[in-house]
């Protein structure tokens, strides 16, 4: 969407003349300028754009959460330097997540800017869906191609529990809005706990076939001090064997380039995928970094190494110092994580509403 398309209650007082510099030689770029130490290329960003969040999800948030202090966290334009570098690097596909990204003052201010950046083919979010009402049709003119839900239950109280403030009919209606803006292969997150939503796994795959949707199933991920993740702890082999008791599950060689390995029901189109992270290490295929609300850089989600990107901007706001920056981290990107199913003790002191899911 161009900047004339521009909503005026969406611009931030200040931030309508900012025009990120793309140096077009940085934009033909040579084959693989972005390839870290083992030979893997990355072309995959994750930018989260707040720590904020309006739910409290367990798995992912203590209930009394410390949140970033403003003056430490990315401004929108801050956030548009950054990927504008990332893209003249290759980057091609970018996904802003959070905490909840659409809980972001102005988000659509960066949102749009980023939909209209040349070189970026795949300008993608994850959100807990609460918002979209409002924002999917928004989201969807400024060139946001897809959209991931996070969903875990179908019960309203259940919901609660989980998320220990917010509502699952706004979810619901979040997720109509997404399909009424045009939005297609939406895909729900759903985080598999024994003992807590387990019993619906199945009711999930209806509703997603029902609805058109497709659904990744996540095991837990040891990231952030909360304890119990142990006995909640269920792998996606005992939830696909569960599934096969009522659906029929037909391996797919899809592959959305993610780390998620997908199966299909016959007479449907929505896939059903499985993010395995300890049961099925996925590392080698790596494609991807991640960046913090903080402007830190985390080349992987499962080690604590991190550059911090925006000490670097602020110190000296040249483009090249960034993409220097950048280009650098690549060095320190590790092989893999090391989850282990030992989870009460975390692995990573991150909560994943920090780092970006
Ligand atoms: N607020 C948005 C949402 O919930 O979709 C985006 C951010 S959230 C951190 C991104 C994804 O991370 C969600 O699908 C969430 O379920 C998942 N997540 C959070 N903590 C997790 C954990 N400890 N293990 C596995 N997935 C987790
Ligand atoms: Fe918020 Fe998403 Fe974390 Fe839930 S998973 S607390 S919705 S950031």
């Amino acid at each position: 969407m161009q900047n004339e398309t521009l909503r005026p209650e969406t611009t931030p007082a200040g931030l309508a003349e900012f025009r990120p510099v793309i140096d077009p030689s940085a934009q033909s770029h040579p084959e693989g300028t972005l390839v870290d130490k083992y030979g893997r290329r990355i072309t995959y960003v994750r930018l989260s754009i707040t720590d904020r969040c309006d739910f409290r999800c367990t798995y992912c948030m203590a209930e009394e959460m410390n949140f970033v202090p403003h003056s430490e966290v990315m401004s929108l334009e801050e956030c548009l330097q950054v990927a504008t570098v990332f893209v003249g690097l290759g980057v091609s596909k970018l996904r802003i997540t959070g905490g909840e990204p659409l809980v972001r003052k102005n988000a659509m201010w960066l949102i749009e800017r980023l939909g209209a950046l040349p070189g970026l083919d795949n300008l993608v979010m994850t959100s807990n869906g609460s918002q979209l009402d409002r924002f999917a049709q928004p989201l969807r003119e400024a060139g946001v191609k897809r959209l991931n839900i996070s969903l875990d239950t179908l019960k309203a109280d259940r919901f609660k529990k989980i998320t220990r403030i917010g509502e699952l009919k706004k979810v619901l209606r979040g997720i109509d809005a997404a399909r009424a803006a045009g939005f297609t292969r939406t895909k729900l997150n759903t985080v598999m706990m024994r003992g807590t939503n387990d019993d619906e796994f199945a009711d999930l795959v209806q509703f997603a076939l029902d609805n058109a949707l497709d659904l990744s199933f996540i095991e837990e991920m040891p990231l952030g001090e909360i304890h119990g993740r142990n006995t909640t702890y269920i792998s996606s082999e005992e939830t696909r064997d569960r599934l096969a008791q009522r659906f029929e599950l037909i391996p797919s060689t899809e592959n959305s380039g993610g780390p998620a390995r997908y199966w299909r029901i016959p007479g449907s189109e929505s896939r059903i995928g499985f993010i395995s992270p300890h049961s099925h290490n996925f590392c080698d295929t790596c494609n991807r970094v991640r960046i913090t609300a903080k402007g830190e850089l985390y080349p992987c989600l499962g080690q604590n190494d991190a550059i911090n990107l925006l000490q670097v901007l602020r110190a000296d706001s040249s483009e090249e110092s960034l993409r220097q920056a950048i280009v650098d981290s690549m060095g320190i990107k590790p092989f893999g994580h090391d989850f282990t199913q030992q989870m009460d003790a975390p692995q990573v002191v991150r909560f994943m509403s920090m780092t970006g899911g």
